[in-house]
């Protein structure tokens, strides 16, 4: 078998090649992502697998079944950057990696204690030698309320992470899971708007969650609110959020992703004019925490994303089917 792996770090390799020599199956590498000038690469190959900055619409699709490649994998859990629809209507099977929950919800937890804490404002005053306490009182967990949207994988993993807080955690899925039940209350969405002092975001990107934190849904929140996005950037509107942040309805944000963090995140932009205004404005308030899209980015979680992109892939060309298949 042979594998084209696309968008690959340095940090990826040894990884991919302990896989490839386990499974005896052929790695080409490329740090480019997959696109219309880069699928050539893929010529020859029987799967592909990518990050997220590879969009897979239906002309790569097409494509793809041109060149007989009938599998994908992206080693990322988010797996909106795929037209899955499409995939299915010409037969190209999708997966998604399972790496474990950990890393994100520990990242999660992180961004609400230096929120409620202003641990941004304290380490620029640091850095000045400027180490007054004007402004930087904070809150205690064990007395705020943390609303969890999305109760899934890493929602569940926040939810055990503060277990050991003492904070009251409610929680709003779909579909409740009896686990999770024994440790927060689920609530319908309004009322965790509403009774929520920290609000931490853990759905897919789906059309029904495109923008669901919005004015609409701000304004149901209590003053002074707390956001925290370690999912998906376009779950947010951000001109709606930067207003709630001026006009001091939104007390704090955490965010480890924002719309249109694509060619921009996971590359060092220092020397270049980046135009996305909305990012810049937001990063310069105290209260806005702002990370690269890096909560995945642990040692472990590294090594699971390769071994399952490259494994899904195996399971499929050897025996047709991956428990990480998207159906
Ligand atoms: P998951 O599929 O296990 O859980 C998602 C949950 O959201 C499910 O329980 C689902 O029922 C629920 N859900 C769907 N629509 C909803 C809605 N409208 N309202 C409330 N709940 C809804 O996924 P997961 O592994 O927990 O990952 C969640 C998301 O986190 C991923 O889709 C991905 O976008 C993001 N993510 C980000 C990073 C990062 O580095 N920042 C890393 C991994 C994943």
């Amino acid at each position: 078998m042979k594998i084209i792996a696309y968008e690959t770090r340095q940090d990826e390799e040894d990884y991919f090649v302990e896989v490839g020599e386990r499974l005896g199956v052929e790695i080409i590498y490329t740090k480019e992502a997959l696109n219309e000038e880069t699928i050539e690469l893929s010529k020859g190959c029987n799967g592909v697998t990518i990050l997220g900055h590879s969009k897979i619409n239906s002309a790569i699709l097409d494509k793809l079944k041109e060149f007989h490649i009938n599998y994908i994998s992206t080693r990322t859990i988010g797996y909106n950057h795929i037209d899955i629809d499409y995939a299915k209507e010409v037969g190209v099977k999708v997966c998604n990696s399972g790496y474990e929950p950990n890393g994100v919800a520990d990242f999660t937890i992180m961004l609400m204690l230096m929120s409620i804490r202003h641990y941004k404002q304290a380490m620029f005053r640091g850095n000045v030698n400027d180490y007054s306490l004007a402004g930087l009182r904070g809150r205690e967990m064990k007395d705020l309320t943390v609303g969890v949207l999305g109760s899934g994988r890493i929602g569940s993993a926040v939810i055990e992470n503060l277990q050991g807080f003492g904070c009251k955690v409610l929680v709003y899925d779909a579909f409740p899971n009896d686990k999770v039940r024994e440790k927060a209350i689920y609530v319908d969405l309004d009322t965790l708007y509403a009774e929520s002092d920290v609000i931490t975001l853990h759905t897919p990107l789906l059309k029904d969650t495109y923008h669901m934190i919005d004015k609409k849904s701000i304004d149901k929140m209590k003053d002074g609110v707390v956001l925290i996005n370690c999912a998906r950037g376009e779950l947010m509107d951000v001109e709606d959020v930067i207003e709630g942040i001026e006009t001091e309805k939104i007390g704090a944000l955490g965010l480890d992703v924002i719309e249109n963090e694509e060619g921009i995140y996971h590359q060092d932009r220092r020397s270049d004019i980046l135009t996305n205004r909305q990012m810049a404005y937001l990063r310069q308030f105290p209260n806005v925490t702002m990370t690269q899209h890096m909560a995945f980015y642990t040692d472990a979680a590294v090594k699971s994303m390769v071994n399952c992109g490259i494994e899904s892939l195996y399971s499929l060309f050897t025996e047709g089917t991956t428990k990480y298949e998207i159906k």
